[in-house]
C-alpha cells in the first residue's frame, strides 16, 4: 500500500466500496510488489476503515499470505535485530 496521485483523469472502481474514484483525488494504490497487476486503486477513507476492521492486511502480512507462513530472509533478520531499524 502506498500513496498514488495520477495526473491524467481516469476512474477507478474503488474494491471497498464499489464506487467510483477519481484519479485526480487523493487515493492509495494497494497491490502485493511482486505483482502489479494485482493493484486497485482505492478511497484513503475507504482503506482506513477496512485497516481498522483488520480486514486489509499491510504488505508484509499479504505477501505471508501469498507465499505461505515462511517469514522472508529480511523480516527474520529483523527479529533477530530488535531495535535495529534497517536503512536508518
Ligand atoms: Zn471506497
Amino acid at each position: 500500500m502506498r500513496p498514488a496521485q495520477n495526473l491524467k483523469p481516469a476512474t477507478y472502481t474503488c474494491p471497498f466500496c464499489g464506487k467510483q474514484l477519481a484519479s485526480m483525488s487523493e487515493h492509495v494504490l494497494i497491490a502485493p510488489e511482486d505483482d502489479r497487476s494485482k493493484r486497485r486503486h482505492a478511497h484513503m477513507e475507504c482503506v482506513r476503515k477496512a485497516r481498522q476492521a483488520g480486514r486489509l492486511p499491510t504488505r508484509a502480512e499479504w505477501l505471508e499470505t501469498e507465499r505461505g507462513p515462511q517469514p522472508s530472509l529480511s523480516e527474520r533478520l529483523r527479529r533477530l535485530l530488535p531495535g535495529r531499524e534497517s536503512g536508518e
